[in-house]
């Protein structure tokens, strides 16, 4: 017989998000595997609840009580599932966490995700916004995936194309949108590798400490160190990375935009648009250091909204409109928060 699902009512969220908000689930579920979800699908007062899938909380801003079931993804398992001589397929189930995960491949020596060490959150949420950092993005050695599609109650596979990738975007944010649990992500990992140090700051960090032909572990060692220095820690500040994207913009407006602020910061995208610094825009709008009540702009990262002690989402939110009304004001420029906004 099945055992029966353990919801838990009125589950305080407070450590499970890296901003450290209080917000109450009013239905929460650790979810340990496909069954918890088929179950889910089956009950017929379960299944017409809303729902709100939950990794490690470090993508979301709660704003407010979560009227919902929140479905917690802890299901765990790293393990090599095809090989040949040019790749090595890993995966790694959704509960994973995802530092762990690349720390995981590192040490079988299966490189090619460590661009993307010490990035907060779970293997599951990864896909979701297509995680990037320092030259390179999930989408790079992505290789499939399997989710419960409530829509069905089946389980379903999606490869690199189905996924719809773009930056910070997939089809998990479009389409499959409160449709798809991710349960397992897959990663081909090449034989053959070759170190990617186009960003810039990485490659000086490496130059600093005399790697001139640097090792996957080395590059994740550099990209720790930087992520270290660079990022408030959200075990003590909470936090969840940057919030906002950076604005794309077409390379017309880019140019009108530099005539008349020499400094902008923007980088050129394979299709010719423009990446314009978002940070930088913030940070010319004099908001660095700056608070709002609780909630404040890290001293160091214009980019990141901390919660100072004791702030709401509603404060988060408060301090995130003001930033985008003054950077509108200022440069016409629209910024669109990364994290999900609950
Ligand atoms: C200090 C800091 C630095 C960061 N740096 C980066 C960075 O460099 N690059 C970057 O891309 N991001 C960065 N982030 C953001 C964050 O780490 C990533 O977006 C991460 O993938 C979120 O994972 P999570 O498990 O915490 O997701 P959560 O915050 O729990 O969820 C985020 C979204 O994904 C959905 N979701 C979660 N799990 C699943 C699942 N299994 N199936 C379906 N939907 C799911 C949730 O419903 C929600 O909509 C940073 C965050 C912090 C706090």
């Amino acid at each position: 017989m099945a055992t029966p699902l353990d919801i838990r009512h009125d589950q305080s969220l407070r450590g499970l998000n890296t901003f450290g908000i209080e917000a109450k689930a009013a239905s929460y579920l650790r979810v340990t595997g496909t069954d918890d979800l088929r179950a889910i699908h089956a009950d017929p007062v379960l299944s017409a609840l809303p729902r709100l899938v939950l990794g490690g909380g470090s993508n979301l801003l709660l704003t407010r009580d979560i009227d919902a079931l929140v479905l917690h993804m802890t299901n765990l398992g790293i393990a090599v599932s095809d090989e040949d001589d040019d790749q090595v397929i890993v995966t790694a189930q959704a509960g994973e966490g995802w530092h762990a995960f690349v720390q995981w491949t590192l040490a079988h020596g299966l490189p090619g995700l460590e661009n993307l060490s010490l990035i907060p959150g779970s293997v599951g949420a990864s896909p979701i916004q297509n995680i990037g950092a320092y030259g390179s993005e999930l989408a790079d050695y992505f290789h499939s995936l399997h989710a419960f599609d409530f829509a069905t109650g089946e389980v379903i596979e999606l490869d690199r194309r189905a996924c719809a990738f773009g930056y910070r975007d997939s089809v998990f944010k479009h389409a499959l949108r409160d449709r798809a649990v991710v349960l397992d992500v897959s990663f081909a990992l090449p034989r053959r590798w070759q170190a990617n140090l186009r960003y810039a700051e990485l490659a000086a960090e490496l130059a600093l400490r005399s790697h001139a032909q640097p090792t996957a572990k080395d590059i994740s060692d550099a990209v720790v160190a930087i992520r270290t220095r660079k990022l408030p820690d959200p075990a003590r500040t909470g936090n969840a990375g940057s919030f906002f994207k950076n604005p794309v913009v077409s390379s017309d407006r880019r140019d009108a935009l530099l005539a008349q602020y020499p400094g902008l910061v923007s980088y050129l995208q394979p299709d010719g648009s423009f990446k314009l610094a978002a940070g930088w825009l913030i940070d010319q709008c004099g908001w660095k250091g700056r608070s709002l009540g609780a909630a404040g702009v890290h001293e160091q990262q214009a980019l990141v909204l901390v919660n100072r002690g004791g702030a709401t989402g509603a404060d988060i939110l408060r301090l995130a409109t003001a930033i985008c009304d003054d950077v509108y004001a200022t440069y016409g420029v629209t910024l669109e928060p990364e994290p999900v906004v609950v």
